[in-house]
């Protein structure tokens, strides 16, 4: 049975600071991170902090699924950027992992146009990937379960007194 990666919360802390430290000793500034919801949100908080970058904007991203379809293509979901806010400015794109690299190629090509540079930084890369992120912590070819959707979402108690 081919084995999982597994990222823990504590690993994704070591993580996320290796690739700022990468994006660092590249000499890269960005002037904004753009996270791709929403796995991308955990990393382009944690870099921006560990680059001293305040300046975050979100990218909805997902593969479309109709009743029992997946189309080859990913598609953004509204709200969409304000090209006005990237334009002219060097962009770090964060996201947890490049797969396919579909998802990061459109995000890439929808800021080409207008900002002055674009990098990614994830922190999988598979080998597959079309687009080949400037930035990685780790390669790999299995299955990445993410702290943040390893477990299934919360339900609610019914029952539950809440202290007033
Ligand atoms: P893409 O194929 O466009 O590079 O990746 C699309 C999305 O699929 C990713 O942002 C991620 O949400 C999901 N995905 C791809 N590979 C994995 C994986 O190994 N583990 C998990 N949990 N999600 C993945």
């Amino acid at each position: 049975a081919e084995e999982r990666e597994e990222l823990t919360w504590e690993l994704f802390g070591t993580a996320s600071r290796e690739l700022a430290q990468a994006v660092a000793d590249d000499g890269f500034e960005p002037d904004l991170i753009l996270s791709i919801a929403r796995g991308g949100l955990f990393v382009a908080g944690a870099l921006g902090y560990a680059l001293d970058v305040k300046n975050l904007h979100v990218m909805n991203v997902e593969f479309y699924t109709g009743v029992d379809q997946r189309l080859d293509l990913p598609v953004m979901l509204p709200p969409v950027p304000n090209v006005v806010d990237l334009t002219k400015k060097k962009v770090l794109v964060a996201d947890d992992v490049a797969d396919t690299g579909a998802t990061l190629k459109l995000v890439r090509d929808f800021c080409a146009d207008h900002v002055a540079e674009v990098r990614c930084a994830v922190v999988y890369e598979k080998p597959r990937s079309e687009v080949k992120c400037e930035y990685v912590w780790k390669h790999t070819d299995r299955w990445i379960n993410f702290p943040w959707s390893v477990q299934a979402p919360v339900v609610r108690r019914e029952g539950q007194v809440l202290d007033a």
